[in-house]
C-alpha cells in the first residue's frame, strides 16, 4: 500500500442525495434537527448548496435559500460547508457578467460556504476563471472540477492536462466529477493514477451509484492514489446518488485508509434520514434505482427522472427508449458535451423533440442555436456542420470566452428589483431566477409565501410497495379549491376509457382517452389545430413571450411565440403568410400540444 493514508470523506446528504433521489425538495426543518449530530462525524466537508438547493427553496419550499446557509452554518460549527458552483454560470442556467459572479462568491462565502467545488459543463476553463478567483479572493477553498464523460476525445490525457491548467489557475484541490455514474473500476484507476502523477493536489471522486459501480470506483481511486471520496448517508445512498457513507467507512475499516469515522453515529443519522425521506415518498421515483444502462445511454440519474416526468406529461412515457438512444446521436452532433446542468438540458430536451416530432431537428430549441453560435464555450469536439448550418444559417460563430460579451449588470439587477430587495443577497437571488425569484421576493413582502403541499403519509403505500400513486388531489382553478378524487376507472370502449371521479364529493363520471384527447374536448378552453395557420406548439410547456399582436403581418418561417418547456425555450414559427387574427395566449400561460395559441389567416 504505497500511497497508503487516512481518505477524506463529504457527505452530500443536504445537497446531491436529496436532488438525487426526491428532486431537491429536503426542507430545511429536516436538517436542522440532525446538524449537532452530522457536525461530530468529523466529515472533511457537507455539500449543502448548489443550482438545484437554490431553484427548489425559491420554486418550491419558498424558504430563502441564503437564510437556508446561514442557518447550516450556525449548526455546523465546526464542518467545512460546500457548495457546486456552475462556473459563469453560477446557479443559474446562462451566463452572468463578471460583476455578478464575482459578488454572488462573495456573498457565498461570507454566508457561510468554505468550499466551492467549480465547473464547467464543457470543461471550458475560460468559464470558471473568474469564479475561482473570486473563490481565491475571499480566501476560500477553490476546487476545480473535472466533468468526467467518455467520448473520442476525451482521453485520461485531456483530463490530465486540465487538472495541470487548474492548478495553475490556483485550484487547492480537483475534483473528478462523474456526475452520470460513467466510471468504471479500471478506468477510475488510470485516471487517477494518471492525474495524481503530474499534479500535486488533493483529489477527491464524486462518483453517482447509476450504474452499481461507484463504490467499486472509489476503492480503485484510493488504490491508485485519491485522497477523498463524496459519500451519502445510506438511506439516501445507491441508485442515482451515491455510495453509502457507513458502507465506504466499514470497506476502509482497519486498513492504512481508514476514515477514522464512527459507524455507531453514522447509523444513528441514517436512521434519522430513513424517517425523514418517508415525508417525501411523492417525489420518489422508479428512475432513481441503480440501473446499468447508463453506462450505455449515458444519461445521468437526475435527467432520467426529468425526462420521464416531461414524457409521462405528454402520454409518451413509451417513448423513452427511444429518447435515450437518441441522446448519444444529439451529443456527438454537438461536439460530445459532458451531460450536466445546463448541457444535459439542452440535449435531453432536443433529444425529446427529435424523438416526438417524428423527423430530427425539425424544431431546434434557443439554447442549441445559442450553443451552436459558441454560447456556451467551446465544445469539446467539432459539431455536426449541417446541423450547425441548419440552427444559425450564416450567423458567425464566437469563438471567445462567452462571458467577454457581457457588460457589467449588477446595478441593472439592482435597479430592475429595486425595493423588493431588501439585502445583496436578494438581488442575487433575482439574478438567478428572474421571474421565480421576483415571484419569491413580492410574496415574501406580502407574506404570502406558502410551500407546495406534501402529500400525507397514509394516502401512501396503499400497495404496500411504496409506490402507489396519488388518488385524492385538491386543485386550484381561479382562485377556488376543489377536492377531486379518483374513485375509479372503467373499462375502455371504442379506445376511450371513463374515469370516474368525486368533485367536492359529488360523483362525477368523465370520458377520455388522453390529455391530446382531453384538449380536444375543450379542457383547456383552446380549440384543436386544424388550419396550416393555427400556430401550436410540440411540447407541454409555458409561454415566455408573444411576439406579434391581433392585425400584425407576418410571414412563413417568422417567430411568433416563446415557449419554454424543460427550461428550455423554443420559437414557434408560422407556417404561412398572412394576418394575425386572434392571440389566445399571453405570457406566463400554461400550454398543451394540439391547441390553438395563434390564429393567423
Ligand atoms: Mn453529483
Amino acid at each position: 500500500m504505497s500511497n497508503a493514508k487516512k481518505i477524506e470523506v463529504t457527505d452530500v446528504i443536504l445537497r446531491d442525495a436529496h436532488q438525487s433521489l426526491i428532486a431537491t425538495r429536503m426542507r430545511t426543518e429536516d436538517m436542522l434537527p440532525i446538524c449537532e449530530k452530522l457536525d461530530q462525524v468529523g466529515y472533511w466537508s457537507l455539500e449543502v448548496w448548489g443550482g438545484a438547493t437554490f431553484d427548489a427553496c425559491v420554486r418550491f419550499l419558498k424558504e430563502d435559500p441564503w437564510e437556508r446557509l446561514r442557518q447550516l452554518k450556525a449548526a455546523l460549527p465546526n464542518t467545512r460547508l460546500q457548495m457546486l458552483l456552475r462556473g459563469q454560470n453560477l446557479l443559474g442556467y446562462r451566463h452572468y457578467a463578471d460583476d455578478v459572479v464575482e459578488a454572488f462568491v462573495q456573498k457565498a462565502a461570507d454566508n457561510g460556504i468554505d468550499v466551492f467545488r467549480v465547473f464547467d459543463a464543457l470543461n471550458d476553463l475560460r468559464n470558471i476563471e473568474t469564479a475561482m478567483k473570486a473563490v481565491k479572493k475571499a480566501g476560500k477553498h477553490a476546487q476545480g472540477t473535472i466533468c468526467y464523460t467518455t467520448s473520442p476525445v476525451h482521453t485520461p490525457e485531456l483530463f490530465v492536462k486540465q487538472a495541470k491548467d487548474m492548478q495553475a489557475m490556483g485550484a487547492d484541490s480537483i475534483a473528478i466529477k462523474d456526475m452520470a455514474g460513467l466510471l468504471t473500476p479500471y478506468a477510475t484507476y488510470e485516471l487517477v493514477k494518471a492525474i495524481k502523477s503530474e499534479v500535486d493536489l488533493p483529489l477527491v471522486v464524486h462518483s453517482h451509484s447509476t450504474s452499481g459501480l461507484a463504490p467499486l470506483c472509489q476503492l480503485k481511486a484510493i488504490e491508485a492514489g485519491a485522497d477523498r471520496i463524496d459519500t451519502a448517508i445510506s438511506s439516501f445512498a445507491s441508485g442515482t446518488s451515491h455510495p453509502a457513507t457507513e458502507s465506504q467507512v466499514a470497506a476502509l475499516k482497519g486498513t492504512d485508509y481508514d476514515t477514522g469515522l464512527d459507524l455507531e453515529l453514522l447509523s444513528e443519522i441514517a436512521d434519522y434520514f430513513r424517517e425523514v425521506r418517508k415525508k417525501y415518498h411523492q417525489f420518489e421515483s422508479e428512475f432513481t434505482r441503480e440501473d446499468v444502462s447508463v453506462q450505455i445511454n449515458q444519461v445521468p440519474g437526475g435527467m432520467m427522472s426529468n425526462l420521464a416526468n416531461q414524457l409521462k406529461e405528454q402520454n409518451a412515457l413509451e417513448r423513452i427508449r427511444d429518447v435515450f438512444d437518441e441522446i448519444p446521436r444529439v451529443r456527438k452532433d454537438l461536439g460530445y458535451p459532458p451531460l450536466v446542468t445546463p448541457t444535459s438540458q439542452i440535449v435531453g430536451t432536443q433529444a425529446v423533440y427529435n424523438v416526438l416530432a417524428g423527423q430530427r431537428y425539425k424544431t431546434i430549441t434557443n439554447e442549441v442555436k445559442r450553443y451552436l453560435q459558441g454560447g456556451y464555450g467551446q465544445p469539446p469536439a467539432d459539431v455536426n456542420a449541417d446541423i450547425q448550418k441548419k440552427a444559425i444559417g450564416n450567423e458567425s460563430v464566437n469563438e471567445g470566452r462567452p462571458a467577454d460579451l457581457l457588460s457589467p449588470e449588477l446595478n441593472k439587477l439592482r435597479d430592475d428589483i429595486g425595493a423588493l430587495a431588501q439585502s445583496e443577497e436578494d438581488v442575487l437571488t433575482y439574478a438567478m431566477f428572474p421571474d421565480l425569484g421576483r415571484e419569491f421576493l413580492q410574496q415574501r413582502q406580502d407574506g404570502t409565501l406558502k410551500p407546495e403541499e406534501l402529500l400525507p403519509a397514509e394516502q401512501h403505500g396503499k400497495s404496500g410497495m411504496g409506490t402507489a400513486v396519488a388518488t385524492e388531489f385538491r386543485i386550484d382553478v381561479h382562485g377556488e379549491t376543489y377536492e377531486v378524487a379518483v374513485t375509479g376507472v372503467g373499462d375502455s370502449g371504442a379506445g376511450k376509457r371513463k374515469i370516474y371521479l368525486s368533485l367536492d364529493g359529488m360523483p362525477e363520471e368523465v370520458v377520455f382517452e388522453s390529455l391530446n384527447e382531453y384538449v380536444a374536448e375543450g379542457g383547456s378552453g383552446r380549440a384543436r389545430a386544424s388550419e396550416p395557420g393555427h400556430v401550436t406548439t410540440a411540447m407541454p410547456g409555458n409561454v415566455v413571450d408573444v411576439l406579434v399582436n391581433e392585425g400584425d403581418t407576418v410571414t412563413a418561417g417568422q417567430a411568433v411565440l416563446i415557449t419554454e418547456a424543460m427550461k428550455m425555450e423554443t420559437e414557434v414559427h408560422s407556417s404561412i403568410d398572412g394576418t394575425v387574427k386572434a392571440v389566445y395566449v399571453t405570457k406566463g400561460d400554461r400550454v398543451t400540444p394540439g391547441e390553438v395559441l395563434i390564429d393567423i389567416a
